[in-house]
């Protein structure tokens, strides 16, 4: 069947959208359910099951007797040979999951099928990792042998976003199951269709029940539940700095760690020898991949004052050129995830009008796409004063804003004044000055002459400030889903 055919039930498309407990389906305790909304049409294609406060418990209870049980006492070795097993179904069922992801979240096919390639690719990497991380031996008292071991912290929560639910779920469970954690997934109630079938194939792969659980929900229920549960270790967040915020302080009252990331506004910093022909494309995918709906999305151009008129030139054109459609038709973005988020843009960019800054370019809409999707057109602003919402503030949509500056204290003065500091860019064909300006810059990941948003599976990623703290992605995210025990023996 063609899941892209509207004229069907959804949950013909996709009946498998209950809670998944110790490797089985069912329904919320409650009964009730939540209708999904397909971005590209604003109407709703299927339901996922409302959890709450008691789903989560039996999920957290689930995860404690697999940590304490079959899970618990599998060999590292082997936990990566699960997870590699789960990467290669991921691998087989990529088609049809990035079909069901590209209809669940708006974003074009391809970017779907890229997702699902990431989403197996953090299965595999960490897979090979399970058997690779090792503790130390410390040179102590006389008489003793002094060891350290990284220990799983036990049951693991993670609460994700809805821009990357595929990807989202291989980079916050593979690392924590690769530690040994037994986790609980709840994912945002606007897109996590392909979250909940990562979990069933998970089962398929041969994860024991209770390894992996997933309880979809609204957030200040289901969500919330998580982040306060006494039976959770651990907790990982990517969302929003407010929500984050509270999820930080449940976690801090009962004295459990967490990981947040939680957004950006990364600049793009431009000098005057800059080659122009290689960042154009690499500063508009940046902020236009997946809509913009990216928290590493380099939504600020910070350009040198000399080549403003230039570089303007280039990236109208490239906006210009740009189209939003349906995510079947496969352009360059499709619609945002939903009504709110398109009405948190156009506040964005009404801002921008009554402070009359200019609006350089703006993309096009396909005529495939529905009327009643949630679409924004990609729009470059500049020059934007310093002071402005559009220059200080996380938009999460295509919209890029343009800033000048006159020498080096400058730009890094500019690239280092929002409240967040997830991804920074600099581009030069001076290669020691672009490294001396990324190296003064205040973000987690430091970009040279490129811009990685979204891939990096190998490199840690993570924030400061407003975008949070504590690193994922890469083999520090190791670190982060264990602790490190000391054990010291007396041999005389
Ligand atoms: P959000 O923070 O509300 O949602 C993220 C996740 O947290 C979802 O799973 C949601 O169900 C859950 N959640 C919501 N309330 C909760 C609570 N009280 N306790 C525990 N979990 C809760 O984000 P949003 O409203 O979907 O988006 C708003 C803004 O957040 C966006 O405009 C964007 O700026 C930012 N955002 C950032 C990212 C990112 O990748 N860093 C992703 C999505 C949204």
């Amino acid at each position: 069947m063609n899941a892209f055919d509207r004229t069907g039930t959804a949950e013909a498309a996709t009946s498998r959208s209950g809670i998944f407990i110790d490797n089985e389906w069912r329904p919320a305790e409650s009964g009730k359910t939540l209708d999904l909304v397909e971005p590209a049409t604003g109407r709703p294609f299927d339901r996922i099951a409302a959890g709450n406060a008691r789903d989560v418990d039996a999920a957290v209870a689930a995860a404690r007797r697999a940590f304490d049980g079959a899970w618990g006492r599998i060999a590292a070795v082997d936990r990566g040979r699960l997870l590699s097993r789960l990467a290669a179904r991921i691998r087989e069922a990529a088609g049809d999951l990035a079909v069901l992801e590209a209809r669940d979240t708006g974003k074009p096919l391809s970017q779907a099928r890229a997702d699902l390639d990431l989403s197996a690719r953090y299965f595999e990497f960490y897979g090979g990792a399970t058997d690779k991380v090792h503790g130390r031996s410390i040179p102590y008292q006389p008489g003793t042998l002094a060891l350290t071991e990284r220990v799983a912290h036990g049951v693991t929560g993670h609460i994700i976003p809805w821009n990357y639910p595929a990807q989202m779920v291989g980079r916050t469970l593979a690392p924590a199951l690769a530690m040994g954690n037994a986790t609980v997934l709840k994912p945002a109630e606007d897109a996590c269709l392909t979250a909940l079938r990562l979990a069933e194939l998970a089962r398929d792969a041969g994860f024991p029940a209770g390894a992996i659980n997933v309880v979809p929900g609204r957030g200040e229920v289901a969500g919330a539940a998580l982040s306060r549960h006494a039976g959770v270790d651990f907790l990982s967040f990517t969302g929003s700095p407010e929500v984050g915020t509270q999820v930080q302080v449940a976690a801090a009252r009962r004295h459990a760690g967490c990981v947040l990331e939680l957004g950006g506004k990364s600049p793009q910093v431009v000098l005057a020898d800059a080659d122009l022909d290689a960042a154009v494309p690499v500063i508009v995918a940046s902020v236009v991949q997946n809509a913009g709906q990216t928290c590493s999305a380099g939504s600020r151009v910070l350009v040198d004052a000399a080549i403003a008129g230039t570089l303007t030139e280039r990236l109208a054109a490239a906006f210009a050129a740009l189209v939003a459609g349906p995510p079947e038709a496969d352009l360059d973005l499709g619609p945002l995830i939903n009504l709110k988020q398109k009405r948190r843009v156009a506040r964005f960019c009404d801002l921008a009008s009554a402070a009359d800054v200019p609006l350089v370019a703006e993309g096009r809409l396909d005529p495939r796409a529905d009327p009643d999707g949630f679409y924004v057109l990609p729009r470059l602003y500049g020059p934007v004063p310093r002071d402005h919402p559009m220059a200080l503030q996380e938009i999460f949509g295509p919209v890029l804003s343009l800033l000048t500056f006159t020498d080096e204290d400058d730009a890094v003065r500019l690239a280092n004044g929002t409240e967040y500091g997830l991804v920074a860019g600099v581009w030069s064909r001076d290669g020691a000055r672009a490294l001396r300006i990324g190296r003064r810059i205040a973000a987690g990941q430091v970009f040279i002459n490129g811009y990685g948003s979204g891939g990096g599976v190998e490199l840690p990623f993570g924030g400061v400030g407003k975008s949070g703290h504590g690193r994922e992605k890469g083999y520090e995210a190791l670190f982060e889903f264990s602790a490190s025990r000391t054990i010291v023996i007396a041999h005389g």
